[in-house]
């Protein structure tokens, strides 16, 4: 039954999110992809969480187990989670490709771009309000722009995700801090920020201004008898 507004009911969104999910695991889109994977990782969590966590890519661990984040970041994303006093079971925790590439190669575009249906059925469907994406691809996914996570971390922003606003909320990859240790406390920074970020309301962002406003047409008086 749909709702007043023409949402659907949290029964709907997860039967709808259920069929999304049986969609991604017959999924040939990328033949290398669905010939090497062992699982499709498609998300796990809270069908109905606020809070939104989408990394880049199922690593080894991930793959067998056909779990996000499970591997050693995924213990550091646990871990973060914990300091700021949530738990993997409240949010939702995905990526923006939900097969293993071989041997752990950065996504290409054409899988990105095969597979961004599903993360968009993903959001439209489990409606969070806060969108954390760890690291560059989900970033720059998301935000359809190539500015890196060094320049963008930490700084929240609502964007417009299908039909609904959502704040974004750019942060370092957690795999980051295994390789950098310093990494950790930047991590823990604006990990710190995300309990206020929840609290807030997301108001539509302003529509772009146009690059081209026509100036109104002048009314000149009309002059009789000059000539
Ligand atoms: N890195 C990711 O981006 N996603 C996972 O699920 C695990 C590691």
């Amino acid at each position: 039954m749909a709702h007043p507004h023409g949402e659907l009911a949290a029964s709907e969104r997860r039967e709808a999110l259920k069929a999304v999910l049986a969609q991604a695991r017959a999924c040939t889109r990328c033949p290398e992809l669905a010939a090497t994977r062992k699982t499709v990782v498609f998300g796990s969590g809270n069908a109905d969480a606020e809070l939104a966590f989408v990394g880049e890519a199922p690593g080894a661990s991930e793959d067998e187990q056909g779990i996000p984040f499970v591997g050693r970041a995924g213990q550091l994303l646990n871990q973060l989670l914990e300091e700021i006093g949530l738990d993997r079971k409240d949010v939702w925790i995905c990526n923006v490709l939900k097969c293993r590439p071989p041997g752990n190669r950065d996504p290409l575009p054409i899988e990105i771009d095969n597979c961004q249906e599903y993360l968009q059925r993903q959001v439209e469907l489990i409606e969070p309000t806060v969108i954390c994406t760890l690291g560059n691809f989900s970033t720059k996914l998301l935000r359809g722009d190539p500015t890196g996570i060094t320049r963008l971390h930490g700084q929240p922003q609502v964007l417009t995700l299908g039909r609904r606003a959502v704040r974004l909320y750019p942060i370092f990859h957690p795999a980051a801090a295994l390789y950098t240790p310093r990494m950790l406390q930047v991590l823990q920074e604006d990990f710190a920020r995300i309990p206020e970020l929840l609290g807030r309301a997301v108001e539509p962002p302003p529509p772009p201004a146009p690059l081209y406003a026509p100036e109104p047409p002048v009314e000149h008086p009309v002059q009789l008898g000059l000539f």
